[in-house]
């Protein structure tokens, strides 16, 4: 809830209830010591018995709402024709006013086919950032992927309302450059997964769809985090503040040729799709849907998860319930910047970026200290956060570390999963940890995989430092968990 005011000091407030809970347990240090050796000190690899808050990932682990487990229920179980199918392309239809849509079993599966179809050996792919799987996907077909992301995107600390903006006078000249013909595509990513969850500008997306449509360029929009981009625009971009949700959708659907998402983020289900303009492109790419995913009309997905994300994709456009993810994060946020912890601002979506080049500025980034960090918060507080930096890239050609822009520490809070107290326990658990942060030193590789290492990478501290910060918490909270 964005509008209501407060006496005393505002604090986010739900606008739903719980009705179905989840027991969680939380175990002593010495157990979560234990459990992250056994996991290679990777918080990919923790069993979920072992933690208390599960802050890895937005995805697929959204709460879902009473109306969306009730459309499960109605969903037309068949493997062509469902009528489920016909409802979700409806639904698809209305609020992004795009004709064609496939559906695939998640978000990586439309890059999957988006890349085999309009990416070819030595062609470019602008975007304003990166996404792990996105990049391994154009890639893998021989296409290179250019970050120009404007230079504000990628400062830790700063007043700018939309670090995800692509840098316009960049994509200009990239484009003078090379020649419209060697970019397959040009890619708007929303509130950008890896640096923050930070939006664009409905402004900025404009921009970036006149000058695709001058060179005749397919503007690709990566939705998979489009509910917080909405919120943002909604709340932060003065000109639009008197649109409703519904419209700033459509006016960026009308930006794009092609938009996919990961429903697992956008509808809080699981499953993923993509919207095509073109019939050519469309009828192109669905050639390839039956072969990787399914039939045209479920796509890998049960008609289940499609019922639910026609109810979520509906929801999502209600403002009480797109702006609870923000309105914790910036609690979270502004609560770890009181006690001195660095973090990302402004706020963005998905969840609490900690900025573990500052924060741990005594470990070098081969060591991973993002990754270090993320073990350490699991042992200060049985906290499973995500890696978001170096350990999250692939090494370059030459076997050297392709180091990260940014080493940050995700904590995602999932939509309408983590209550209040929650939050605060996370907060007070990291800010201790920040006032024992001289203990934590980095990790190597013990066992590296060559594609997305970070997956299932094992490492191993570079020294017995972890003993050191667990006996330092016995020492300083006695016998508390
Ligand atoms: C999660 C995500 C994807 C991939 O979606 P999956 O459903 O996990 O395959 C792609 N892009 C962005 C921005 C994402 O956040």
């Amino acid at each position: 809830m964005t509008n209501i005011k407060f006496f005393g000091d505002p604090v986010p407030l739900e606008m739903h209830k719980v009705r179905i809970v989840q027991k969680l347990t939380l175990q002593p240090i010495e157990k979560r010591a234990e459990a992250i050796s056994e996991a290679g000190n990777n918080t990919f690899l923790l069993k979920n018995r072992d933690v208390f808050l599960d802050m890895l990932t937005d995805s697929g682990v959204n709460a879902m709402s009473d109306r969306q487990l009730a459309a499960m229920m109605i969903a037309d179980d068949s493997y062509a024709g469902s009528e489920t199918h016909y409802r979700l392309e409806q639904k698809l239809r209305e609020l992004f006013d795009m004709q064609y849509f496939l559906p695939t079993h998640q978000g990586r599966a439309c890059e999957h086919i988006l890349s085999k179809v309009l990416v070819k050996p030595e062609s470019i792919v602008p975007m304003n950032y990166h996404f792990t799987t996105t990049k391994s996907h154009i890639t893998l077909n021989g296409g290179t992927v250019e970050e120009i992301i404007i230079d504000e995107g990628l400062k830790v600390t700063s007043s700018n309302p939309f670090k995800g903006n692509m840098d316009i006078g960049k994509l200009d000249a990239l484009i003078k450059q090379h020649g419209p013909a060697k970019i397959s595509f040009v890619r708007m990513e929303a509130g950008t997964n890896l640096i923050g969850g930070q939006p664009f500008a409905l402004d900025n997306l404009e921009k970036v769809q006149m000058l695709c449509r001058e060179h005749s360029i397919p503007l690709v929009l990566d939705a998979s985090l489009l509910a917080d981009n909405l919120y943002f625009i909604k709340t932060r971009e003065e000109k639009y503040k008197n649109l409703t949700i519904e419209e700033i959708t459509r006016r960026i659907a009308a930006c794009s040729d092609i938009i996919y998402f990961s429903a697992r983020k956008l509808g809080c289900v699981r499953g993923g799709g993509m919207l095509i303009r073109d019939k050519a492109l469309f009828l192109k790419m669905r050639g390839l849907i039956p072969l990787f995913e399914g039939f045209l009309t479920y796509g890998g997905m049960s008609v289940r998860e499609m019922e639910a994300m026609t109810i979520g994709l509906e929801e999502t456009m209600d403002e009480d319930m797109i702006s609870q993810g923000p309105l914790f994060i910036a609690y979270m946020t502004e609560e770890l910047q009181k006690a001195g912890v660095p973090v990302i601002t402004p706020p963005g979506g998905l969840g609490c970026h900690i900025d573990a080049k500052q924060f741990l500025d005594h470990v070098p980034q081969e060591q991973y200290p993002a990754g270090a960090l993320a073990v350490a918060i699991y042992l200060a507080g049985s906290i499973r956060g995500m890696e978001r930096g170096t350990l999250s890239e692939q090494r370059n050609p030459d076997g050297s570390e392709q180091l990260s822009n940014m080493e940050l520490v995700r904590l995602a809070l999932p939509r309408r999963v983590f209550t209040l107290s929650q939050v605060k326990y996370a907060v007070d658990r990291i800010s201790w940890l920040h006032q024992n942060r001289r203990l934590i030193e980095g990790l190597e590789f013990e066992e590296e995989p060559e594609i997305l290492r970070f997956f299932f990478g094992r490492l191993k501290p570079v020294s017995d430092w972890k003993n050191k910060l667990t006996a330092k918490f016995r020492k300083d909270f006695d016998d508390s968990l």
